[in-house]
């Protein structure tokens, strides 16, 4: 998995070398200061020449101006570094997730797809930009300032020894709390969060009940759990840092008063125990350093794993190698001994249909018969479990997917519209449209009145869940949508149900001009939204019960006439 995490390092290899070796003159330069100031100290102060001082004084400005020019690159270009990376695999994860399959979102739930999208990736992208790195220098460093501290007094740097290990439980206890902390904060805010998106997307509903107050109290409560969290969280941050400091000005002082009596004895120079000093406190970073990449990396590692599990779960559906790209369909569909269920549960078994290119065939029968699968398997959005679906006389299962779903067109109940202006909602059907067959589509769908009518005409913002639209506008765009697609095949999933009866009979027009020349497969529950229908198949647990004309059916006295009788009679 390490070795797969590293791949995404490969696009982005100038940028990392850049960072890394950024990142190691940086430490070098670290770990040399001191040494420069037992120098200054020791040597250059009893020679007492001034010009001597101010010129290795420019020499240290200079390398100071280095090092903190480096720094910025290490900060900035390693930032970019993470941040790139974390871009790449989000584009990958987004690209990957449009592809699946409807069994894929029918088993995911939105909210989980969406954190691995953002929140999962952040600390991969961290991760990415301070694993390596931090490891590396982190070590260097210590390694390199333990050295020199043993080069320059192994007493001195034996109570170091004793110092290191206290520094890392402090450290490492600090960080666990503050971890501990963090996460109850993070599951605070994610409930308050919860109740804010309940409340606003159900305030229809809490109005209407009139339950303001008792939605209050409930966010109060979430609210005041978050800020004791996040209150906590902070207390716990500033112990941290508070017994860090003190712990190291502690050592500090140890560290000086055990230098100072070893240069009583001649042992130690001034400039070296100056530097002893210096390097106590350049030991702190890396242990800093490896304790936050502790916490980083399981939880980078998890985000990453999550990450690779979303990406390797290949899409149900996928072309064959030799699949047909379909020039423009006739339209004739045909399903043989069609056998399907979404899991283990069959829902069509052995389903034989014929409908004839430009036929307009509607399927009626009680909810949950099956009326809407048979229609999603059409554009193949499921596989089936035996038989056949043809179109034209071909298997669909050799079409492209491309090729076919981009000649069926889907009206349903919910029409979803998009994020962004009323023209771009309706171009969606056509993303090369052009104005004026934009304006076709409008015109055809009967759309024009609503556009004259908004102050924006076709720039007009479309609220987060096309608030702004009825339910018959909302219908319409749907409908001209479809004019710009112009597929030959159509269906029409209860496109009209959720509207009133009046409505419905004026978008029963549009929907009909729509249908006209295109192979069109109508699911309705009002009879007489069906009544031009040339066939209709009624749909119910057993399957495909009765099929024919409007009266013939009637005549029957089956199935459709007793619905049929039912629904007139009130
Ligand atoms: P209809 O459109 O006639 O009301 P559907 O085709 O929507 O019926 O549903 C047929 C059956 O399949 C129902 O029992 C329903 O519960 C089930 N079903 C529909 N969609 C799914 C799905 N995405 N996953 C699992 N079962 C489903
Ligand atoms: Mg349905």
């Amino acid at each position: 998995m390490i070795k797969r995490f590293f791949t995404y390092y490969l696009p982005h290899k100038k940028l990392f070398i850049l960072d890394f070796s950024s990142a190691v003159i940086v430490a070098i330069l670290e770990l040399a200061f001191p040494m420069a100031v037992t120098w200054f100290i020791d040597k250059l102060l009893p020679e007492g020449n001034w010009s001597t001082i101010v010129s290795v004084s420019c020499g240290l400005l200079a390398l100071y101006l280095v090092s903190t020019y480096l720094q910025y690159i290490v900060n900035y270009w390693g930032h970019k570094l993470g941040i790139n990376i974390e871009t790449d695999m989000r584009a990958q994860l987004f690209n990957h997730v449009q592809r699946q399959s409807f069994k894929f979102f029918d088993n995911t739930k939105t909210g989980h797809v969406m954190s691995r999208i953002t929140n999962d990736l952040f600390d991969i992208g961290e991760l990415a930009h301070h694993g390596p790195e931090d490891l590396f220098i982190a070590i260097m460093t210590f390694v390199g300032a333990f050295w020199i501290m043993l080069t320059i007094n192994v007493k001195l740097a034996l109570i170091v020894i004793f110092i290191v290990p206290v520094l890392v439980w402090l450290i490492t206890y600090c960080n666990k709390s503050m971890n501990k902390a963090w996460k109850h904060m993070y599951g605070d805010i994610a409930d308050v969060n919860a109740r804010v998106e309940d409340s606003v997307s159900g305030v229809r509903v809490v109005q209407s009940f009139t339950n303001e107050e008792f939605e209050m109290e409930r966010f109060s409560v979430n609210n005041k759990r978050f800020r004791k969290a996040k209150i906590v969280a902070y207390k716990v941050m500033s112990l941290t840092s508070s017994s860090v400091y003190m712990l190291m000005r502690f050592f500090t002082l140890v560290v000086l008063v055990y230098g100072a009596w070893l240069t009583f004895n001649g042992e130690l120079t001034n400039g070296e125990l100056v530097a002893f000093i210096l390097y106590v406190n350049i030991l702190q970073k890396p242990i800093d350093k490896i304790s936050t990449l502790l916490e980083l990396y399981p939880k980078g590692m998890a985000g990453f794993r999550r990450f690779l599990d979303l990406l390797d779960s290949e899409p149900e559906i996928q072309d064959r190698p030799d699949a047909v790209e379909m020039p423009a369909l006739r339209g004739d569909i045909q399903f043989n001994d069609v056998t399907f269920g979404y899991d283990n549960r069959t829902v069509l078994d052995q389903i034989s249909l014929n409908i004839k290119a430009g036929e307009t065939v509607a399927f009626v029968g009680p909810s949950g018969a099956g009326k809407t699968t048979i229609c999603s398997l059409v554009p193949r959005f499921y596989d089936i479990n035996s038989g056949a679906i043809k179109i034209d006389g071909m298997d669909i299962r050799d079409m492209t997917k491309h090729s076919l779903r981009s000649q069926i067109g889907i009206v349903q109940q919910d029409v979803f519209l998009f994020t962004g202006t009323l023209k771009e909602n309706i171009a969606y059907g056509k993303l090369d449209a052009t104005d004026e067959e934009i304006h076709t589509a409008v015109r055809r769908a009967h759309l024009e009145d609503l556009i004259r009518k908004l102050p924006d005409g076709y720039e007009t913002q479309i609220g987060e869940r096309g608030l702004k639209l009825s339910g018959g506008q909302k219908q319409r765009l749907a409908i001209a949508r479809m004019f710009l697609k112009n597929p030959p095949i159509l269906i029409l999933d209860e496109a009209t149900s959720a509207l009133d009866t009046e409505t419905e009979q004026i978008i029963q027009a549009s929907l009909n001009e729509l249908a006209k020349n295109r192979t069109t497969l109508v699911i309705a529950h009002r009879l007489a939204t069906i009544r031009n229908a040339d066939r209709i198949v009624v749909v119910t647990e057993n399957g495909i019960e009765e099929e024919g004309g409007h009266d013939e059916l009637i005549e029957k006295g089956g199935i459709f006439a007793n619905l049929h009788r039912v629904q007139y009679q009130r």
